[in-house]
């Protein structure tokens, strides 16, 4: 079956869950880490972008506060999470730093990417971390959110990333060698699905809900994850991460694993959920010029070509772009508040930073936050 939307593919996002990243609960198996680092800093020499998502801290905080035992209470899995996670970026940045990469420490909750302020504050530094050519290592903030931690869901944070920073593809890296067609600790001749369309309704009733020993996120966190990613046309693959060079033979079309493609592709899929899940919140009136700017070539929208802005909304708000006569040309993600936009509404980006006093974003509307309609 063909590989080739992984073997073109540009932007992973990788998922490394606890159960691989652990020594059986002795603590981060810090050989592993270093095998997946090499591995991605090939990827990288491939021209692969890398966001990496990590969990492991709860088991590196118990190795360092001496806890044998998986603790049952919460808060108790928070604190080992917060010593962990020290261990957890100190263990990556120590391996990337081999190959003069620098990571960057990135702890988001599901709340984060569900605001709009939140969502755009945290594409704008990762898709900045990329450019500069870091390593974003994401991780659930468990201190104020405990959703890794009760329901092993670290699936649905990787997945969260993907539509957040566009990638191309989810990598799911587990300890199985995919998705079964039955669950292969009970059938041990079961199928392994090489490829599947993530919207088909019969994988969920394969995934079942086996779930596994230290993580905790089984099959079925992982399909479901596959359906988020695909609303902003990623394929997911999920993939054993003890097999020697799983992600090079991914990159170069090997058929391991279960790859788990979108129906549609990203741009459709990124405007339908870009204007389905919003509600209109403002309207800005541009002049004739940014209406043709917006309608013939794609490009961002600038304050310099709004004359009016309506309604009161906040960084982040889906507004309306109309045109003099009060037709909709197009809808976005405003990177002002109705406020500011105001003050900078038919102004040059560059007198931004001397109007409001503080350096934001260049672009009203970015582009790759824009609908034309
Ligand atoms: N986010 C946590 C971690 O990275 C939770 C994982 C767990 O519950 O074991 O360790």
């Amino acid at each position: 079956m063909s590989r080739e939307v992984i073997k073109n593919s540009k932007r992973w996002v990788i998922k490394i869950g606890s159960a691989l990243l652990t020594d059986d609960g002795r603590g981060l198996d810090r050989s592993a880490i270093a095998g997946w680092v090499e591995q991605m800093v090939a990827l990288r020499q491939r021209g692969v972008e890398i966001v990496l998502v990590s969990s492991g801290a709860v088991a590196e905080g118990m190795t360092r506060l001496g806890w044998s035992e998986r603790p049952t209470a919460v808060h108790d899995l928070q604190a080992a999470a917060a010593v962990g996670q020290m261990g957890l970026v100190q263990a990556y940045e120590s391996q990337f730093q081999k190959y003069d990469l620098h990571t960057a420490q990135i702890l988001l909750d599901h709340d984060d990417l569900s605001n709009r302020t939140r969502y755009l504050n945290a594409r704008s530094t990762l898709t900045t971390l990329l450019q500069l050519g870091v390593i974003p290592v994401v991780n659930e903030n468990d201190t104020v959110v405990t959703d890794e931690i009760r329901f092993g869901d670290n699936d649905t944070l990787g997945a969260l990333v993907t539509n957040l920073v566009e990638a191309d593809g989810l990598v799911i890296l587990t300890d199985q060698d995919g998705l079964f067609e039955q669950d292969p600790r009970k059938y041990p001749e079961a199928k392994l699905v090489p490829q599947a369309s993530a919207s088909d309704e019969v994988l969920e009733a394969m995934a079942g809900s086996s779930v596994g020993g230290l993580g905790r996120g089984g099959m079925t966190t992982k399909v479901k994850a596959a359906q988020l990613a695909a609303r902003s046309g990623s394929f997911t693959v999920i993939a054993n991460g003890r097999e020697s060079e799983v992600l090079g033979k991914l990159a170069a079309g090997d058929s391991i694993g279960t790859l788990l493609t979108a129906s549609q592709k990203p741009l459709a899929a990124r405007k339908q959920w870009l204007l389905g899940q919003l509600q209109l919140q403002g309207k800005l009136v541009l002049d004739d010029g940014a209406v043709k700017v917006l309608q013939q070539s794609g490009r961002s929208l600038l304050a310099v070509g709004v004359r009016e802005v309506q309604g009161n909304f906040l960084r982040g708000a889906l507004v309306a772009c109309i045109d003099a006569e009060g037709s909709e040309v197009a809808r976005g993600l405003v990177n002002y508040n109705a406020d500011e936009a105001r003050r900078i509404m038919g102004q040059a980006s560059d007198r931004i930073t001397e109007i409001l006093g503080y350096q934001g974003d260049e672009e009203l509307i970015h582009r790759d936050n824009l609908v034309t309609l």
